[in-house]
């Protein structure tokens, strides 16, 4: 660390505030591998401090007219439209990943804001008149109460806003854990949320680590979580939010498989292989980090990604030429490397090896590099394809047949995303019913949905029963109420000791 240094504190009550633990953890610029930023790692009492103020806002913004939030929302909208490029620009700073796809992060968290600004359709309720005579029934959903989020490290802007545009346009007050290792782009969205006009203390955000989320899972004032991060921490919130009695959802991490069956177009299946393994230098959770080639197209397959593969170029997010970025930390990258350095002792056919890759220019050398890795008859007990590596490595597995394929992917522990190249409409049908995964590609190698559906996996890519965003992301951040009504006549009346039924 030097003199040039800044700190980032936390968001409280529609101010920033700095640190007051004394705690602070160092942010890198991956592609120097400098330390740019000090942020500050919140007590217990300093997450308390933020449901304080988030239970506060609670009072009046969890019955305040959808007309008053969605008009926060549209302004909302409008300011991180026009700041897009400075959110990117904080992204690829701290994170490591290219501008254009800092950009498409973005791009998909805005969507959830979108989706928010429509919250009027969504919390419209239900209606049942004259269920019986004079009586009618309405179901409506109502707010939580105080919201907490806790996200990971390789979307810091898109996964926050995967959750509290929808969950403050509910009626929920929020506190936001960033991660600790690019936690910039969260503040900005705070600040930016304030200059939208939300009131002070329906979002918050504290820096922090294990310290502040143990508090968020245990806290009396939070009403639900909502998690995004590696497997091992999900199950951890899952199971230690719910025996605090929160409503949990916590998506963890992922082996997605791209099946290529032998009809396939090879090149478009090879173009989104590489596409899907290797951007944002292979962190994230819908990566494709296992193609199965089925029947006789392994070895032309293998062929046209190593092709594609070499010719991408790494350098830093901030160059617009560069397509791939370093990874988020040094460790990181070591353990990666290890996976590529292991696999042939595995039984890998190691077709291209990243591990010695740098970037000599100037500035840059410390940065955490690695290069492409492409393995080829990866064994599925081999520890590059046991384990999510979350780097730029891709596995190639053989299958003879699709039902040796798909029997290979329904194999996995994890269920996030998976996809299947084919020009067969009756085998891609029969995949999307039988696969075992919560998101289906047919053709499309990385299929997020659109901030109207749903995003979750299945198996050990979530604990929790709601999906998030979408329909799922309003269910989760409301509860139902029923209210039946009865005005009656004046020919109505007298004592009656029976269970009310219907007539
Ligand atoms: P991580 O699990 O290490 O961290 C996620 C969050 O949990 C961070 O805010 C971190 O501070 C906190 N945390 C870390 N260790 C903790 C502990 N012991 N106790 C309590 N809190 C802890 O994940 P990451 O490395 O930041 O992100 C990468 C992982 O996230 C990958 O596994 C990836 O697949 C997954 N991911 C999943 C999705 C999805 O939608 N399923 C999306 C993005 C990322």
């Amino acid at each position: 660390m030097t003199s040039e240094t800044k700190t980032v504190g936390h968001w409280i009550g529609g101010r920033a505030v700095e640190g007051a633990s004394g705690a602070y953890g160092p942010v890198t610029d991956p592609a120097t591998g400098e330390v740019t930023t000090r942020v500050a790692l919140a007590s217990a009492e300093e997450v308390d401090a933020a449901v304080a103020a988030a239970k506060a806002a609670y009072a009046t913004w969890g019955t305040s007219s959808l007309a008053a939030r969605t008009s926060v929302l549209f302004a909302y909208r409008a300011l991180l439209d026009a700041r897009r490029d400075d959110l990117a620009r904080l992204i690829t700073a701290e994170h490591g990943k290219v501008h254009a796809d800092a950009l498409g992060e973005v791009a998909r968290g805005l969507e959830i804001v979108e989706l928010a600004c429509g919250i009027t359709t969504q919390l419209k309720g239900e209606l049942s008149t004259q269920v019986s005579n004079r009586v009618d029934v309405a179901a409506i959903r109502q707010p939580l109460g105080v919201v907490a989020g806790i996200t990971p490290f390789n979307f810091p802007a898109m996964v926050p806003m995967w959750m509290f545009p929808l969950a403050i346009a509910c009626g929920n007050t929020f506190v936001l854990k960033p991660s600790e290792k690019d936690p910039s782009a969260a503040l900005l969205l705070a600040e930016l949320a304030a200059e939208a006009g939300l009131p002070e203390g329906v979002l918050n955000v504290v820096n922090g680590d294990r310290v502040a989320v143990e508090r968020l899972l245990e806290h009396p004032d939070v009403a639900a979580v909502s998690f995004v991060g590696s497997t091992p921490i999900a199950r951890h919130i899952h199971a230690t939010a719910s025996a605090h009695g929160k409503r949990v959802q916590a998506l963890g991490g992922a082996k997605n498989h791209m099946l290529v069956l032998p009809d396939a177009d090879l090149d478009a299946a090879a173009d989104a292989a590489v596409s899907a393994a290797y951007g944002s230098a292979g962190e994230r959770c819908m990566a494709v980090s296992a193609v199965v080639a089925v029947g006789d197209t392994g070895d032309a397959l293998v062929a046209k990604i190593r092709d594609r593969a070499e010719k991408i170029k790494i350098g830093p997010g901030s160059d617009p030429t560069s397509e791939m970025g370093p990874l988020i930390t040094a460790e990181h990258r070591d353990r990666v490397a290890s996976y590529v350095r292991g696999a042939a002792a595995q039984g890998a056919e190691v077709v291209l090896d990243g591990t010695g890759f740098t970037v000599e220019a100037e500035g840059y050398e410390k940065g955490h590099w690695i290069g492409l890795s492409l393995l080829d008859k990866v064994s599925p007990d081999a520890d590059a394809y046991r384990d999510e590596i979350f780097g730029p490595v891709l596995c190639v597995l053989r299958a003879e047949t699709y039902e040796e394929g798909i029997a290979l992917i329904n194999a996995s522990p994890w269920g996030n995303g998976t996809a299947v190249f084919t020009r067969d409409g009756g085998a891609a049908r029969r995949f999307q019913l039988e696969v075992q995964a919560g998101m289906v590609g047919v053709n499309v190698p990385i299929p997020v949905p659109v901030g109207y559906h749903s995003f979750g996996g299945w198996k050990d890519s979530l604990f929790g029963d709601h999906h998030i965003y979408g329909n799922d992301g309003v269910h989760f951040y409301t509860r139902g109420k029923v209210v039946t009504t009865r005005w009656p006549d004046p020919e109505d009346g007298g004592v009656d000791l029976g269970f009310p039924s219907h007539k």
